[in-house]
């Protein structure tokens, strides 16, 4: 099946954006990590949000941001800007 766009939603705002524009973000939280992608606006409000981030090899991208957080709640949250109303 050929399929000439995939989208992908940001794991923050739920917002949909090109598979090529998505950014793969790692959070670390102790031993374990958690894959999340975003987009580019919100990758740069986390880049600006913590206090450093390093660069390694991402799972499905050629690169990934790490990095590393206290705890499973500062994730960010899909949906955090959104009403739940169901659409
Ligand atoms: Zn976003």
């Amino acid at each position: 099946m050929h399929c000439d766009s995939t989208l992908i939603l940001c794991d923050s705002c739920g917002q949909a954006v090109p598979d090529q524009a998505g950014k793969e973000v790692l959070y670390q939280v102790e031993k374990v990590r958690f894959r999340l992608e975003l987009c580019a606006g919100c990758l740069d409000a986390e880049m600006k949000r913590r206090d450093g981030h390093r660069g390694v090899p991402g799972f499905r991208k050629r690169a990934a941001i790490i990095f590393t957080i206290g705890s499973q709640d500062e994730l960010p949250r899909h949906g955090e800007h959104l009403n739940s109303t169901p659409s």
